[in-house]
């Protein structure tokens, strides 16, 4: 037996093990994927589910040292989707059946900006029927507007974390007072309690960061306890401190196949969990959200975002899609899921069933 198949045998997921296993390669690597992709399907079956993604907004007031759309950039054509855009967006997803969408933007903590998050929320689930689910991704907000959006019919959040070792989060971020390891931790536990179903998530291979730092962040997923996870390879983007930058050592291709391996391990330590297979994989490689579905990921996030924007939400370099219109996306991701095994749950929220175990229990 090799050593990764005994570690996993034996659910051993200590940090040297976990660093084990991140290096695996070869064979290794390859049982390391598979084995992810069986304990899959068999514990929450080969469909994959659709989340529309639409990007309200690059206005930010946060200045994270490695984004693209961080307030210091002064390149970035800011823009505000309207409302009638976003309840478009909105519709399109209805209308194709996806069963939720996510919306997300910069930071924004004002008053008007809560206010009209809220009344979308409102508005998208009134034209969908009640149906559509909707998951947020708008950064570190108060308890208030937290409990606000989730009463107006918000049901899932996502706010990764980044980093969950504060040294490395501190070199991640500006050393200011709205850039505080403290503040995001208190943010997941202030969603949680609030009862969102709460993603968090990381970039693999960003600046400074070790294998034992991912080691720790996958830990760090089992010990919050999580419900999603969003987690794709950091992009340098050029108009940031961290241009030309990545992990010591680690080649584009390398982080692509080490995001890979942290979908897989994390399928095999927390099986019932909603994994996201990120759109800055497909960036690397045009099949990328396609393999990391065969490694454990079951949640696909199209951009219904309306095409004309699309290019001014550039997180990172090399961002896929960024000239189409959402109507290419459709038939692209249908074909292209039909090469792996994959179902889609058409029309399904696809909830986690880690968040139902979890609230039962
Ligand atoms: N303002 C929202 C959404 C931010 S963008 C929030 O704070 O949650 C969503 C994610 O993009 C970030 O959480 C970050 O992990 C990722 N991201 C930003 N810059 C990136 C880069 N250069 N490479 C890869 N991922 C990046």
């Amino acid at each position: 037996m090799t050593a990764i198949g005994q570690i996993l045998d034996n659910r051993d997921f200590s940090e040297e093990n976990l660093i084990t296993l991140l290096k695996a390669e070869k064979e290794e690597g390859i049982e390391l994927l598979q084995r992810a992709g069986e304990m899959k399907r068999r514990q929450v079956g080969n469909k994959v589910y659709f989340r529309g993604l639409i990007e309200l907004s690059n206005v930010c007031e946060k200045d994270c040292l490695y984004c693209g759309i961080r307030r210091s950039n002064e390149k970035v054509l800011r823009y505000n989707l309207t409302d009638r855009e976003v309840l478009d967006a909105a519709a399109f997803a209805y209308r194709e059946r996806y069963g939720s969408v996510v919306i997300q933007s910069g930071e924004v903590t004002n008053r008007a900006f809560a206010d009209r998050i809220e009344r979308l929320i409102r508005e998208i689930k009134q034209l969908s029927n009640d149906q559509l689910g909707i998951t947020l991704s708008f950064g570190e907000q108060s308890a208030e507007t937290y409990q606000r959006w989730f009463e107006a019919g918000a049901h899932r959040y996502l706010l990764r974390i980044e980093s969950s070792n504060p040294q490395l989060y501190a070199k991640l971020h500006p050393q200011d007072s709205k850039h505080r390891f403290e503040d995001r931790i208190q943010a997941l536990n202030l969603l949680k309690a609030t009862g969102y179903q709460t993603g968090t998530g990381i970039m693999i291979g960003a600046p400074f960061q070790t294998y034992r730092d991912l080691a720790n962040d996958l830990r760090f997923f089992q010990q919050f306890d999580t419900d999603m996870v969003g987690m794709g390879p950091f992009i340098a983007h050029d108009d940031t401190p961290f241009k030309g930058m990545a992990a010591e050592g680690l080649t584009l291709a390398d982080r692509f196949n080490l995001s890979l391996k942290m979908v897989a391990i994390l399928r095999l330590m927390m099986p019932d969990l909603n994994i996201a297979a990120t759109t800055a994989l497909q960036a690397i490689d045009p099949l990328g959200r396609e393999k990391a579905v065969n490694a454990g990921a079951n949640i696909i996030m199209p951009n219904i975002t309306p095409g004309s924007y699309r290019n001014n939400y550039l997180l990172y370099n090399n961002k896929p899609c960024t000239d189409e219109e959402p109507e290419q996306c459709t038939g692209c991701l249908d074909a292209r899921l039909a090469l792996t095994d994959s179902e889609i749950g058409y029309g399904e929220w696809g909830d986690s069933p880690h968040f139902r175990s979890r609230k039962h229990s």
